[in-house]
């Protein structure tokens, strides 16, 4: 049996579409948006659609950006030979909030899971690997440090091994299975600062 009128199911429905919103986290939405003044509707609909519309990926390193290149590709202060691979931008932030990294990044939008049948060509690892024809001293593999983060880093290591770009990995400060977005800084800082080379 339907409680609510179709227009209140449908909004219902889309928010339950999103990552960690169940039933009841839906419906709570649903009624807070409804009972919203309109202009203020209005406003989280028109920002949702111009980050959908201006949000890309950085032509360097594959970050969300709303500019051809993102600001920390575009920065002369930045040491562009050092690359940290991350696997989405919430990591990449998350090292930024430290504010001690001061090489710039590579994101892969995923990870290698044989189980989800994401392979190599489904994360940005091309990309990357044009990047190396570059200056690049040393790359540092800050994949999460679950299956399929370690799969990335092992991948990733075994192709660029023969380059001889210098191949590091961060510290197994961080715990396994855990998502970096949700590592505090100074555990972040120690696993970048005890990274070892492989
Ligand atoms: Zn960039």
């Amino acid at each position: 049996m339907n409680y609510y009128s179709d227009a209140i199911t449908d909004l219902i429905d889309e928010f339950s579409h999103l990552p960690g919103i169940g039933a009841k986290s839906a419906q709570k939405l649903a009624f807070h948006v409804i009972n919203m003044p309109e202009d203020q509707v209005k406003k989280l609909a028109d920002t949702i659609l111009s980050a959908k519309k201006n949000i890309h990926y950085c032509k360097e390193c594959c970050t969300l950006t709303d500019q051809e290149i993102c600001p920390i590709c575009a920065s002369s202060k930045r040491d562009h030979s050092t690359i940290m691979v991350v696997e989405n931008t919430r990591d990449l932030a998350a090292y930024e909030k430290t504010g001690k990294y001061n090489g710039v990044y590579h994101v892969l939008h995923g990870a290698i899971s044989p189980m989800l049948g994401i392979g190599p060509n489904d994360i940005r690892l091309k990309e990357l690997m044009e990047r190396l024809q570059k200056d690049v001293k040393e790359l540092i593999l800050a994949t999460n440090s679950n299956l399929e983060g370690e799969t990335t880093a092992m991948y990733i290591s075994k192709l660029v091994k023969p380059t001889g770009i210098k191949v590091s990995k961060i510290a197994s400060g961080v715990p396994v299975g855990g998502d970096l977005e949700y590592i505090d800084e100074v555990t972040l800082l120690r696993a970048l600062e005890g990274r070892t080379e492989i």
